[in-house]
């Protein structure tokens, strides 16, 4: 009997991402950081997403409260949001009472599911609301419905906040205080950054991205540049970013972040202010400073062209 079990075991395993059948849980690595007495967060990888990396490209964050667990993000996939519930399990026995969003993008909201089930309250900023009813969201959830099979299935579903807020908002939770600005429209018009004042800790959502270079989409880099200046005013010791590793030196990360989307701005708005095509103003623009950093060959075209397209429309 037990040998038969463990050879049932040992063929599930086998299986492993080349099975059609739905898997038990994300087997990717995923390691805490204690980032404050209280506060830890998950790295994602630095990498697109993929069915090989299991989605596993943005991070979350939690807070362990007197009476709760609060949980900002909450990761590209249900299975790795049971892992992270997992991890909790390992460092506390409390249950996780919010979810608090920093942006309705794919790669941090698609895990939802599994907080609200475990009773989990989610808040975010009303203008989520926009995108999770948008064609473009549930093109976004069929096609990665096929691209990351089996982590996304058509059990994966977009899940509202419980509460939408028009703004900033103070929050005690289990004698914790919890600071939520509305910063956006920046890298989403829903974006909303996590101060912990009592440990210093930033949650920074995409509005930092760290050690990589941003997506920024159709992204309103004007008033994200705006929003990095508000950041550098609130006295973080530490930084959680959705993308990349912790900062010790928030500043200094901010400051590249904003330096790049000047970058652009600065050398795409010269471009479209004097008719030159793009791929000419592309080609002699001096990247030297960002070129090293990860997924500059994925993003940084992409980047610089909704760029161009965003300062010949700010032109008129
Ligand atoms: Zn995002």
């Amino acid at each position: 009997m037990r040998r038969r079990s463990f050879g049932v075991l040992c063929a599930a395993m086998c299986c492993g991402v080349a099975s059609a059948q739905p898997l038990a849980g994300a087997t990717v690595e995923m390691r805490v950081e204690q980032v404050g007495p209280h506060s830890y967060f998950v790295q994602g990888q630095s990498a697109q997403g993929s069915a090989e990396n299991q989605n596993f490209i943005s991070n979350a964050g939690f807070v362990v409260t007197e009476d709760s667990v609060v949980v900002i993000d909450a990761l590209g996939s249900p299975p790795l949001a049971e892992r992270l519930l997992g991890e909790i399990r390992r460092i506390t026995p409390k249950p996780v009472s919010h979810v608090l969003l920093t942006h309705y993008h794919a790669d941090h909201i698609y895990g939802l599911q599994v907080f609200k089930a475990a009773g989990a309250q989610i808040i975010a900023q009303r203008h989520g609301q926009d995108y999770l009813v948008s064609e473009t969201a549930q093109r976004r959830l069929e096609a990665s419905r096929q691209d990351l099979f089996p982590w996304i299935d058509e059990h994966t579903r977009l899940v509202p906040a419980d509460r939408w807020l028009d703004g900033d908002a103070a929050l005690r939770i289990g004698g914790t205080e919890f600071r939520l600005r509305a910063v956006g429209p920046a890298h989403t018009p829903e974006d909303m950054v996590v101060l912990v004042p009592g440990e210093r800790v930033l949650f920074a959502g995409d509005l930092v991205f760290r050690g990589r270079i941003p997506f920024v989409g159709q992204a309103d880099s004007r008033h994200w540049i705006a929003a990095l200046d508000q950041l550098l005013g609130f006295d973080a010791r530490v930084m959680v970013p959705g993308h990349g590793p912790a900062s010790q030196q928030p500043v200094e990360d901010i400051r590249l972040t904003r330096d790049y989307l000047q970058h652009l701005r600065r050398t795409m708005g010269e471009a479209a202010r004097n008719l030159e095509p793009f791929d000419e103003a592309y080609a002699r623009t001096d990247w030297s400073r960002f070129e090293m950093l990860p997924l500059f060959a994925a993003a940084n075209r992409m980047n610089a062209y909704n760029t161009y397209l965003l300062m010949e429309h700010e032109r008129d």
